[in-house]
């Protein structure tokens, strides 16, 4: 876990990992980067392969985007992360970023997850939107089965008959998968509540429930975002649910 230690919990950082759901240009990825860095969040996010439900929609810039995420992250101090859903994207973020993501969409990618765990790569392995805690489990053991272990889970909502949120947050999942694997457990409050509103309380109910810490969507202008505006923070909500954290994280630390 030493290639993960910029990921232990410090109620300083009560959010790890931040960013916009999609690496747009180069200006809207540094000036992200400028921000984030200057409140100490460790890691940057920014998806360059896109999986949408609408393939119309915009996937990504690819390669080109993950350069770019690169250097903004780089360039201020911080790590970066994009999500890889085959191989082939994978051995192209391979010499670039500190972390590859495994979306929801891909968890029960096996082969996908067998060339993570030989790569070495650190991993965010989200849980599949349809998967049991067991089978997300079950995933993560493909990826340290071939040695790698820095493995961060990632609770980002199931589905569920609900509809007023886009997914529903599993806070049970929390604790569970805390019981049942050794591995840090983070939550996406962003991906669940679908709308930038809920991202705050979902955000604090995680922290209450024992998240490792949290993978928070931000983007400099969330009307214009190519990608999940709706539940974008824009930069002075998320300054306001980072001090909210700091402040909630400090109590929680003294209620042990
Ligand atoms: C994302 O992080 O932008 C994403 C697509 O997440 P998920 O796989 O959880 O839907
Ligand atoms: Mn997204």
């Amino acid at each position: 876990m030493t290639q993960l230690s910029f990921l232990q919990f410090s109620p300083k950082n009560p959010i790890h990992i931040a960013g916009p759901c999609s690496v747009e240009s180069p200006e809207q990825i540094r000036e992200t980067a400028a921000f984030l860095s200057g409140l100490g969040v460790p890691v940057l996010r920014g998806g360059t392969f896109k999986p949408r439900t609408f393939s119309s929609s915009f996937r990504g810039l690819g390669e080109e985007g993950i350069l770019m995420l690169a250097s903004a992250a780089h360039d201020h101090g911080m790590a970066c992360v994009t999500e890889v859903m085959n191989e082939e994207q994978l051995a192209l973020a391979l010499p670039h970023v500190d972390i590859v993501q495994v979306g929801a969409r891909s968890m029960f990618n096996y082969p996908l997850l067998t060339a993570i765990g030989k790569s070495g790569i650190p991993v965010i392995l989200k849980r599949g939107m349809g998967a049991t805690i067991d089978e997300w489990l079950a995933a993560s053991e493909y990826i340290a089965t071939e040695g790698n272990s820095s493995i961060l889970l990632c609770e980002r909502g199931i589905r569920s008959f609900e509809t007023s949120t886009r997914f529903t947050l599993d806070v049970a999942a929390i604790p569970i998968a805390r019981q049942r694997s050794a591995l840090p457990v983070l939550v996406d409050p962003s991906h669940a509540a679908g709308e930038s509103a809920l991202v705050s309380p979902l955000a604090r109910a995680a922290m209450a429930a024992g998240a490792a810490g949290l993978m928070v969507e931000v983007h400099p202008d969330p009307v214009l975002a190519l990608s999940d505006g709706k539940q974008s923070l824009d930069f002075a909500s998320f300054e306001r649910l980072h001090d909210d954290l700091v402040r909630l994280c400090t109590t929680l630390r003294g209620i042990g």
